[in-house]
């Protein structure tokens, strides 16, 4: 196999096993340069001595360890870990030295990348949330399809149909907590007066296994989804990785951080570090799809096109968090085995707070929400114990999204002094956000009656730009494309034979979640992109 015809795809998480399949479907030759840092040994030890044995046998102080780490404050959970550990953002030769001010995102060298901690939501965009897209909703609808091929869909067939296609036959059943099946039960009985209100809504969809299937133990209901599952339900992509390994076309490199791309008319020579040594290597290709989440695409496409010192702007779908007190408590709501990712969607359509859709996810009790109580009331909890149990069995917690055109974006420069590059990120304002936020909870207020339930508005918690993860756009897709854009297969203006294939060429970040779209759009720049 000549150089001309390799095909080599940087990165390992859902968007970089979304192309690699893609290209793997038309029996093409891949190899997968990675960072590929994992879990520490002695952590994964204890994930599996757990994951051999039903949690009613699990031992406290192996629950412990997987707990570390991990607390919630009134602001929320300070950042999410997997199984105790930061291994999926650490980096420790400082590869992606990044200088930032009140910017919440992170980039990834694991294998797997983010999602090691993600939270499996998933939900298609709609044609009417991707006006400004070169690509259209039914284009991506067959890669959407094949996605479902390697990623599970947990959820159900309910009202949200009506706007967001499953892109599966049979999603796999998922059961909710009782908060959360009382709170759909109201909705439903409510059902035609919010639609006509512009409210969707139905039970979430996440992208787990919760049936026992292939090897597969299926969701045990052990309420540990925040800290990390023992039993590995939520999709990972290490996981696709580790099941494309055992097709001879594919090739698995850990251990490389790429740093530049040097594009010929035949081949691209991709310069990168050897992270066992630090010794530089070489490796060439064809084709190079650029998957390394967006900081790290950013900054190498920037690095490799010279972009230094040239501001580009990273688009954000604003992220925040805002309690929903219901009418009604549900008794025991703290006793029910029950995953605590989110459990409920809702949408909301109007027009009056935004030309395309709003996403809010809808979380029921989990222990978390007991240790932000801690931390709030610190020694006094014991004295408001009784009334604090009163009000969590009528919680509920939103966590909400805007559309990227209501909310901050993200200043990032690339600079270099002498060997030393560093992205500097800072945010940049958006005069809509406030407003947009104030009219959403106003929209629940009103609808209170329908929803059986009011936000605690004064509780409202925005998050720092790029705090949600929804972030991407820095080399946006065109029809047309100038320079630091990109055309409809991800090729940066000027370049032939590099790809973008993660949400770094989104043109804008509708507010459903991002990765199930940059998934299908990775698939489908990998299928198309062959053609050439
Ligand atoms: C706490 C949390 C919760 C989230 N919850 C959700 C959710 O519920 N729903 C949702 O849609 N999204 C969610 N997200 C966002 C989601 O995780 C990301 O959108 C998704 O992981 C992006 O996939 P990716 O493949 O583009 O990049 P990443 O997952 O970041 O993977 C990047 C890959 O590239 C590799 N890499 C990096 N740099 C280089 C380099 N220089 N050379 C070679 N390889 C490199 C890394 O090792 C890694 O394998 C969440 C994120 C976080 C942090």
């Amino acid at each position: 196999m000549s150089a001309c015809n390799s095909y080599v795809v940087l990165g390992s998480g859902p968007t970089g096993v979304s192309c690699a399949a893609a290209l793997l479907k038309k029996g093409l030759p891949v190899t997968m340069l990675d960072p590929g840092i994992e879990l520490e040994p002695e952590r994964r030890a204890v994930v599996r001595e757990l994951a051999k044995i039903e949690p009613s046998a699990w031992n406290t102080r192996s629950l412990a360890k997987l707990k570390e780490n991990m607390t919630a404050s009134g602001k929320g959970i300070p950042l999410k870990y997997a199984y105790g550990s930061d291994f999926p953002y650490r980096d420790p030769g400082n590869d992606q030295a990044i200088k930032s001010t009140n910017v919440g995102i992170m980039p990834s060298l694991a294998k797997g990348g983010l999602s090691n901690v993600w939270g499996s939501a998933i939900l298609p965009f709609r044609q009417d949330d991707m006006r400004d897209w070169p690509v259209t909703a039914s284009q991506l609808a067959e890669h959407y399809r094949s996605v479902f091929q390697f990623m599970p869909l947990a959820g159900r067939r309910d009202g949200l149909e009506q706007w967001f296609d499953l892109y599966t036959d049979r999603p796999q059943p998922l059961d909710l907590s009782p908060q959360a099946e009382a709170f759909l039960n109201d909705l439903q009985a409510a059902q035609p007066e919010l639609a006509a209100g512009g409210l969707h809504f139905g039970a979430s969809r996440l992208a787990l296994q919760s049936e026992q299937r292939n090897g597969w133990a299926g969701c045990r209901y052990c309420g540990q989804c925040m800290y990390g599952c023992p039993y590995e339900v939520p999709y990972n992509s290490a996981a696709t990785v580790e099941h494309f390994r055992s097709n001879p076309n594919f090739d698995y490199r850990p251990g490389v951080f790429v740093r530049r791309l040097k594009e010929s008319s035949s081949t691209v020579q991709i310069d990168a570090l050897d992270l066992s040594n630090r010794d530089a290597i070489t490796f060439t290709a064809g084709r190079v799809f650029v998957a390394c989440g967006v900081l790290s695409t950013t900054r190498l496409i920037a690095a490799s096109l010279e972009a230094f010192d040239q501001p580009l702007t990273l688009h954000d779908s604003q992220y925040f968090l805002l309690p929903l007190l219901r009418y009604r408590k549900v008794q025991d709501f703290d006793k029910a085995k029950s995953h605590t990712l989110a459990q409920v969607f809702l949408e909301i359509f109007d027009k009056a707070i935004a030309d395309s859709g709003i996403h809010l996810q809808i979380y029921t009790y989990n222990d978390l929400f007991d240790s932000a109580l801690r931390s709030m009331f610190g020694p006094l909890m014991p004295l408001i114990n009784g009334p604090a149990r009163a009000m969590m069995s009528r919680m509920l917690l939103i966590q909400g999204y805007l559309p990227s055109g209501l909310s901050p974006s993200i200043s990032a420069v690339l600079s270099r002094k002498g060997d030393h590059e560093e992205l500097q990120l800072e945010p940049i304002a958006n005069p809509t956000t406030q407003r947009t936020l104030r009219r959403v909870i106003n929209k629940l207020t009103e609808n209170r009656h329908l929803l059986r339930a009011v936000p605690i508005s004064w509780m409202v918690k925005p998050g720092t730009p790029g705090r949600g993860f929804h972030v991407g756009g820095s080399f946006p897709m065109r029809a047309t494309p100038g320079p630091l854009e990109c055309d409809r297969l991800g090729r940066p203006y000027g370049l032939d034979r590099v790809h973008i294939a993660d949400a770094t060429n989104f043109p804008s970040i509708p507010a459903t979640t991002i990765t199930l779209t940059a998934m299908a759009n990775a698939h489908r720049i990998g299928s198309e992109a062959v053609e050439l």
